[in-house]
């Protein structure tokens, strides 16, 4: 019986609550890893700090049934995408030097899909037990994500968020990781497909700096903006260096990858 339920992965799934097939089901959804079908990227342990190199991202196959999976949270995702890859090209509301504010309105984005697909990343790196995302705990926010991942409650002054973007095409772009990081309280960053993204839990938690600089970019239902420059992605190299300079493991494999480009 045992062998059986461990063949067919049957177990409980943790957005449904019922006794399901468990499919493989990625923590960062595998579109948001560019070139995920050719190219291996690095992913950073959000613990430790060490790099691997990947493949496919991580998943776990204990946690999402095929149904939660593939309808519910795949519409978050979907609406994730169209913005971030495609659509917010449309967008570039001002641009000065090589900084670019884009700027879109509640016509032009689902507000509750794109906040979701935020709040869903994090839940499902909370309650993997995968060892990438063993430092991401929301404790009792887990259940309230839960609750606003299922319409339950809309609690617009948790899970807020903030995106800034890197130039297009630059190649650390490619580069994947959420992470739990020391400003003050809870707050996370979620790395990929070319955006840095704070995830701030409370907003009674965000730094008075943040808000006097950065508040009226935070994601609102009448207004998503997301500031691009290359200074955000200077930054990002340098603190990338310094944690490969710390990281002798992976250090050779990544510069070998990477000094090409100039980038150690
Ligand atoms: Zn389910």
């Amino acid at each position: 019986m045992k062998e059986k339920s461990v063949k067919q992965n049957i177990g409980i799934c943790k957005f449904c609550g019922k006794e399901k097939k468990l499919i493989k089901a990625h923590i960062i959804p595998r579109h948001f890893h560019l070139n995920y079908e050719n190219e291996t990227y690095a992913a950073i342990n959000s613990k430790t700090g060490n790099w691997k190199p990947c493949k496919t991202g991580t998943y776990d196959k204990n946690i999402l049934c095929a149904d939660c999976d593939g309808t519910i949270i795949k519409r978050f995702e979907d609406e994730a995408y169209r913005i971030l890859l495609n659509d917010i090209y449309n967008f570039a509301e001002y641009k000065y030097n090589q900084n670019i504010l884009y700027h879109l309105t509640e016509k032009d984005f689902d507000y509750m899909l794109f906040r979701k697909f935020f709040i869903s990343v994090l839940w499902r790196a909370s309650i993997s037990k995968a060892e990438d995302f063993s430092n991401i705990n929301l404790g009792p926010y887990e259940d309230i994500a839960l609750k606003i991942l299922e319409n339950d409650i809309e609690k617009d002054n948790l899970f807020k968020i903030l995106i800034f973007k890197f130039p297009r095409n630059m190649d650390n772009n490619s580069i994947v990781y959420l992470s739990k990081i020391k400003i003050k309280h809870e707050t996370y960053c979620l790395c990929m497909a070319g955006y840095y993204i704070y995830i701030f839990i409370n907003e009674k938690n965000i730094p008075f700096d943040v808000i006097k600089y950065y508040g009226e970019f935070f994601l609102r239902k009448e207004n998503l903006y997301i500031l691009e420059s290359p200074i955000f992605y200077q930054k990002h190299c340098e603190h990338l260096n310094t944690i490969w300079a710390s990281s002798g493991k992976l250090y050779s494999y990544l510069k070998k990858k990477f000094e090409k480009y100039g980038h150690i």
